[in-house]
Parts: C-alpha cells; structure tokens; sequence
C-alpha cells in the first residue's frame, strides 16, 4: 500500500511539474507572438526606411521618422536659409516658399520657427527640457519621461531630415491659430502633411503638433488630407498594396 501511494505521489508530481512545462510554453508563446507582431511591424518600416533613403527621388520625402525608427542613415542633403536664421533641405525651398507666397497673399503670415536641426542640436533640446523637469523637482527618470512627451529623443526627429518644420505666426500680422487653420486646409496642396494630427497621437506617437509640417510631395499629401491618415498608415496601406 505505502509503495503504492508513493508511486501515486510521483505520477502526481510528474503531472504538475508537466502542467507547469506546458504553462510556461504557453506563456512563452504569448509573449513571443506579441513581440514578434511589434518587430515585424517596426522591421517592415526599417526596411521600407532604408529604401527609400538610397532609392528614387520620390522615396526620400516618404522616409518615416519617429520613435520606433529611428534615423539609420544620415541623409545628404543641400541646405538652403528661410530667414531667422534657419535652413531646410532645398528640394523642399520651392513649395514652402510657394506656400508662404500664396499664404500672404490671403493675409496670413507665417514663419518657419524651426527647421532643420543637426543630431547635436536636438540633443541639446532634449537635454534643456529633461533639465527644466528636474529643476521642477522630477527625479531623472521622470524627468526623461516627461521631456520625452514633448521633444524627439535625438535621432528620432524629423527635423533631422531638413524637410519638417514648425511654422508659426509672424506675431505682428498674423496670430498662431490664423496660421494653424489656413495650413491645415491649405498645406497638401504643396506637398506638406500635418505630421501629428490630435486623432492619431497613439499611431505617431506624438501629441497634436498644429505647426509641424512635413514634406511628403503633393500627390501623397493630397491623398493624406483626403482620407484623414498619417503618414504611418499611408506608409503601411502603401507596403501592402505592394506586397
Ligand atoms: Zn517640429
């Protein structure tokens, strides 16, 4: 009988130690699955950036910067001034001074606050805004992660690329939301997108920026505006249209 119960108590111990094997696999699996979903997702479009920065002319305004692809390649690019003492990439120069043209033309005068910016440039950025939450009292893991809600990690911005940029209102003629509305409805048609629209903060990861335009060329723009998406989506509804 004792032997008996002893053997029970072994087959008892191999089934739970089975249970517990196959538990963890699935566990494992889970995890695997969901990881494997993020990658590809992330690899696709690391992919699809490193394409577009060697390939034609129109893939090098479709490159897609943001935190989870971050830039791989420096991209080469000719600047060219737009006043206040900041540069873009010149294959953009045409069609946002053509936007500004047509802008004052209705009353509305914007500038370009920020354009292109060097990796240093954003990390000094970076470094003043994780600075100013600690000065506020944040330890410096909640300092990084609040600056981080407000400006790019370096290397993850598309000022990098010198064919984004913040533009607001002259101050003396125009104020901000006069600014913000006529480039909203006007923008696509010179090739600029409103890159973090308020509706699509979880797919960029970036809260509503009503002044950061990007240069996508105005057939994509145009489809963009058209259907309400990010670049992000079209970038991902493009990659499966061609797959
Ligand atoms: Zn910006």
């Amino acid at each position: 009988m004792k032997r008996k119960s002893r053997r029970n108590q072994k087959r008892k111990n191999r089934l739970r130690l089975i249970f517990m094997l196959l538990f963890f696999i699935y566990i494992g699996l889970i995890g695997h699955t969901e990881f494997n979903r993020r990658n590809v997702v992330n690899t696709y479009h690391r992919l699809f950036q490193v394409e577009a920065v060697n390939r034609t002319e129109e893939a090098w305004s479709l490159v897609l910067v943001n935190k989870w692809n971050p830039i791989l390649k420096q991209p080469k690019m000719e600047l060219t001034e737009v006043g206040k003492g900041q540069f873009v990439d010149e294959r953009i120069y045409p069609y946002l001074q053509a936007m500004f043209d047509d802008a004052r033309k209705k009353g509305i005068y914007p500038i370009v606050a920020s354009g292109y910016r060097t990796q240093e440039a954003q990390q000094s950025i970076y470094n003043e805004k994780i600075s100013v939450f600690k000065a506020q009292g944040l330890s410096s893991k909640e300092a990084k992660k609040e600056a981080e809600l407000w400006v790019a990690i370096p290397g993850t911005s598309e000022h990098e690329l010198g064919i984004a940029v913040d533009i607001n209102a002259d101050g003396i003629y125009s104020k901000g939301s006069d600014v913000y509305d006529w480039l909203a409805k006007n923008a696509h048609r010179y090739g600029f997108i409103q890159r973090y629209p308020a509706k699509k903060t979880d797919i960029t990861g970036v809260s509503q920026e009503p002044w950061h335009y990007r240069y996508v060329g105005e057939k994509v723009a145009t489809e963009i505006y058209n259907q309400n998406i990010c670049l992000e989506e079209y970038i991902s509804y493009m990659n499966k249209d061609n797959g």
